[in-house]
């Protein structure tokens, strides 16, 4: 249920009001404080509430039951956008943010190599795999705990803030320095997971599953925020279809309308939801266009020797123009690009 207040009501009312929800009907009250309104969120079992009594209040400008079962990821509860800060970025303001590095981190040189590289391009974070979820258990695991050192090391050298994924809540101690943790589509609905990472109070990017719904989606980023974690990020990174041309199939409508049900950043990766290289580029350029706050990219140095995701990598060359001709189509909207990395 979402209470919108009249303009100019005070602090005082607007505690007695709450306290007198939250004694009466033993439900929450979160209050969002816009320029010219004041909303309050209410979050439990509001089936009881009167909504006439509400109403009557003479704070009260309108009372409305919120339909959908995700609430602090609702716009409705939270008009305005949210905000993430990662270093210099700034993602969900209108910016756009360009992520990029290995799928996997293997080592120093080559972190060095395509930190440098993807720096220079503009990305303002860099991405690299240490604990891989990969379909076989033959396949490269990643570095685990070396590869997050070797990737700490990295932002030591650049000076990026660096995004990880976890797969376990066992490994949280060791992701204390990591700037952004990664969800991956695979652990989208590991609620025990979601719940541990509700509260640690760093920014996660929380990845939409491989055959999950837009409100699927959402109510994952509702068990982080309910844990006390609201620094969440979306992330559409192609779902399953029938089609096989294209490793999976990108829902660029997802972008729209995770902005219109939600006030969280949507971040896309093309490169999983592509798996060729050559899509990067366009799907890039969609993306941004229906309104991503940012880009995850896969850069490798030497992609036919990399040792996971190397048929969907970026050469640095290559993603050298696919940040050109994002920038461009970015300043033509009349965004930035938080590059950074460039004027360093
Ligand atoms: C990755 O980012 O390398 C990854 C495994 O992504 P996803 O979870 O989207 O498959
Ligand atoms: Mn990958």
């Amino acid at each position: 249920m979402i209470i919108v207040l009249k303009q100019g009501t005070t602090k005082d009312q607007i505690s007695a009001l709450s306290n007198e929800l939250n004694q009466q009907y033993n439900v929450t009250v979160n209050a969002w404080y816009g320029e010219h309104s004041t909303v309050l969120g209410l979050l439990g079992d509001t089936a009881k509430i009167d909504i006439e009594y509400i109403q009557a209040q003479s704070i009260v400008e309108s009372v409305k039951r919120v339909q959908e079962p995700y609430k602090k990821a609702n716009r409705k509860f939270h008009p305005d956008n949210t905000v993430i800060k990662v270093g210099r970025n700034t993602i969900g303001d209108g910016s756009l943010t360009l992520i990029a590095g290995p799928c996997s981190v293997e080592s120093s040189e080559q972190m060095e190599i395509i930190s440098g590289r993807v720096k220079k391009a503009g990305a303002g974070i860099l991405r690299g795999g240490a604990f891989k979820p990969r379909t076989s258990p033959y396949a490269f695991q990643g570095l685990r705990a070396e590869g997050l050192y070797l990737l700490l090391e990295a932002k030591r050298k650049s000076g990026l803030p660096i995004i990880t994924e976890i797969m376990s809540p066992s490994h949280l101690p060791l992701f204390e320095d990591v700037d952004i943790i990664q969800v991956g589509a695979r652990n989208m609905q590991n609620f025990e997971l979601l719940k541990e990472l509700g509260h640690c109070n760093k920014p996660i990017l929380l990845k939409r599953g491989l055959a999950n719904t837009i409100e699927e989606t959402l109510m994952s980023a509702e068990y982080i925020m309910a844990s006390g974690n609201e620094n969440v990020i979306l992330c559409e990174r192609g779902i399953r279809t029938y089609e096989t041309y294209t490793r999976n199939t990108l829902d660029i409508s997802a972008v729209p309308v995770f902005k219109k049900l939600s006030h969280l950043p949507v971040v896309v990766d093309p490169s999983h939801a592509a798996g060729i290289p050559w899509l990067v580029e366009p799907l890039s350029l969609a993306a941004v266009a229906a309104g991503a706050d940012g880009l995850i990219i896969e850069v490798h140095n030497n992609p036919e020797k990399a040792l996971s995701d190397g048929a969907q990598s970026l050469t640095p060359d290559t993603f050298d123009q696919v940040a050109a001709h994002v920038t461009q189509l970015t300043e033509a909207m009349g965004r930035k690009v938080n590059n950074w990395g460039v004027a360093e």
